[in-house]
């Protein structure tokens, strides 16, 4: 990878669309519906919450609706992609996301229910081993889904969840803290199950060594995706990680509250002979091995796949988009597009380092400023400015996440976003910290 100079002067917008010019990724911005302002593309950064709508949405929705209207039940089989194995359209874009194997993954429902089911499964705590452990300030509906789950045991949160902190006055979370917090919890750690990308630093664990840590005192390991689907490449077949799940909305761009997905290593879907396993999972007819499903039978044969842990037939409108979706990544390709994703980020990061010099401004930035520990993300605090900042970057345009006291999350995606938006972002950033000074 090569990094920039050092900016000593903020680039204009020529220079930034000459560097997009050169990068043949930068066509798969036309694939996507950009909001506009004032008569030009918004400056969209916000694809970590949600993405942008690929072009091709409405005609994805578009033949699923005819196909309702002219077979009615039959499209199950006769449609152009029949439902009765919809969700079977979205193995090879997962695989290529997750580095996992065909049989290890499956798009179903939404990502809190599957973490709760996979927490059915991989939280059983028995005698002495009942600590369930993750990262402090963990996303609300994950700490909320943990803590039920400890109770629905029997436990209490206060006792059986351990939340890994930064230490004191640092805002990440340094990788030897959670070596060393799996190592001391030893016998008593059920499972692990952390925010791979941390929604709000940005920071991107290290899931390999955490999963290793974890099966080393003879724990279970998964992770929470949503930050880390579609945003940094990933091996979790490699890993060896046991279980995870994601959303389809933030880096994905499925469209809102688009359907989750799961992951489930190999060892735990199928035994020696090919067969799925009786681990204890809550189940449903769609999870019954599809051969024969249709029989009927009151008896429950697992498939020897993630799909085991389906319960329904697939909600194919909500669906639909998610192809379009996850066939843009197959054809930029998910390692080139994390190179672009680094070039991308680090020109945002000199951007705003040079706009923090020009003004005097103390620009935080509160993601790692490694590359291998981040992906296009980046957290920054505003120190001593407040909401008149952020309603000047909304008023010329700039979509940013903001949270109180003053802090930008923004992520330029290296799927649509351009270096000329973070050219014009740098302009209006420095505008709105000389117009509007402390507070
Ligand atoms: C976005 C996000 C969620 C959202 O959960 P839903 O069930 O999709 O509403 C949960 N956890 C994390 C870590 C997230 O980033």
């Amino acid at each position: 990878m090569v990094l920039l100079e050092a900016m000593q002067e903020l680039p204009t917008r020529d220079e930034a669309r000459r560097l997009d010019q050169a990068d043949p990724l930068s066509a798969f911005r036309a694939w996507f519906h950009i909001p506009q302002h004032d008569g030009e593309d918004a400056m969209y950064f916000t694809g970590n919450s949600l993405g942008l709508q690929p072009k091709r949405a409405a005609e994805a929705l578009q033949v699923e609706l005819e196909d309702w209207a002219t077979h009615g039940v039959e499209g199950h089989f006769q449609g152009r992609n029949p439902w009765v194995n919809y969700h079977e359209r979205f193995t090879s874009g997962l695989c290529h996301l997750t580095g996992a194997k065909p049989h290890e993954v499956v798009a179903m429902n939404g990502l809190t229910v599957n973490l709760h089911l996979l927490l059915v499964s991989f939280y059983r705590p028995t005698g002495r081993r009942k600590k369930l452990m993750c990262e402090a300030k963990a996303f609300p509906s994950d700490r909320y889904a943990l803590c039920s789950q400890i109770r629905m045991h029997g436990g209490d949160p206060a006792e059986d969840l351990i939340e890994v902190a930064p230490r004191e006055g640092e805002h990440l979370i340094r990788e030897e803290d959670w070596l060393a917090a799996i190592a001391q919890a030893g016998d008593e750690l059920a499972t692990v199950m952390v925010g791979g990308v941390n929604y709000y630093t940005g920071q991107w664990h290290n899931l390999k060594a955490i999963t290793q840590a974890a099966h080393a005192v003879g724990a279970a390991c998964g992770f929470d995706l949503a930050h880390a689907m579609g945003n940094v490449p990933l091996q979790l077949h490699k890993w060896n990680v046991d279980f995870a799940c994601w959303c389809s909305y933030k880096y994905v761009n499925s469209g809102p509250g688009a359907v989750s997905g799961v992951f489930v290593h190999e060892r735990h879907v199928r035994d020696e002979d090919g067969h799925g396993t009786l681990m204890p999972r809550l189940e449903g007819w769609w999870g019954h091995d599809a051969a024969s499903r249709f029989k009927m039978d009151p008896e429950f044969i697992p498939m020897p796949t993630a799909e085991a842990w389906q319960l329904s037939n697939a909600p194919v409108l909500n669906m639909a988009v998610h192809k379009v979706a996850l066939d843009l990544f197959e054809e930029a390709g998910m390692g080139a597009l994390r190179e672009r994703s680094l070039r991308l980020t680090a020109y945002l990061e000199q951007v705003v380092q040079c706009v923090a010099q020009r003004t005097g401004t103390d620009l935080e930035i509160l993601t790692p400023n490694d590359p291998a520990q981040r992906g296009c993300q980046l957290s920054i605090v505003a120190h001593g400015h407040g909401r008149s900042l952020f309603d000047h970057l909304m008023a010329q345009g700039v979509v940013v996440d903001w949270r109180e006291p003053a802090v930008i999350r923004m992520a330029p995606v290296p799927l649509y976003n351009s270096f000329e938006d973070i050219a014009r972002f740098g302009k209006v950033l420095e505008d709105g910290l000389l117009a509007h000074g402390q507070g």
